[in-house]
């Protein structure tokens, strides 16, 4: 629970201050995340306009619920069904 909150924070961290070492993880794993069948729209696109990364703008997670903005951008996240991998792992 408190390893998921933790992921959540920093999504959304990095979502607002740029990294360019997160943003080139970032985009690699929204390549995936943007040919998926999970990656289904969803209410984030006025709350969360991605400027960066066009492909997953306004989309989520549909296995996990995660705003796709902010999970590719958490290093310590992983894609429920291992397309990509948390960095520290
Ligand atoms: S996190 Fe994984 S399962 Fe979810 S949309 Fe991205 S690639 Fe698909």
């Amino acid at each position: 629970m408190f390893k998921k909150f933790k992921e959540i924070v920093e999504g959304w961290r990095n979502y607002i201050f740029e990294d360019p070492k997160v943003e080139e993880i970032a985009k690699k794993r929204a390549a995936a995340c943007s040919i998926c069948p999970h990656a289904v729209m969803g209410s984030w696109n006025q709350k969360m306009p991605d400027k960066t990364i066009q492909v997953i703008k306004g989309m989520k997670c549909s296995l996990c619920g995660c705003p796709l903005s902010a999970k590719c951008r958490s290093l310590d996240s992983e894609c429920p069904i291992l397309k990509w991998k948390a960095e520290n792992a």
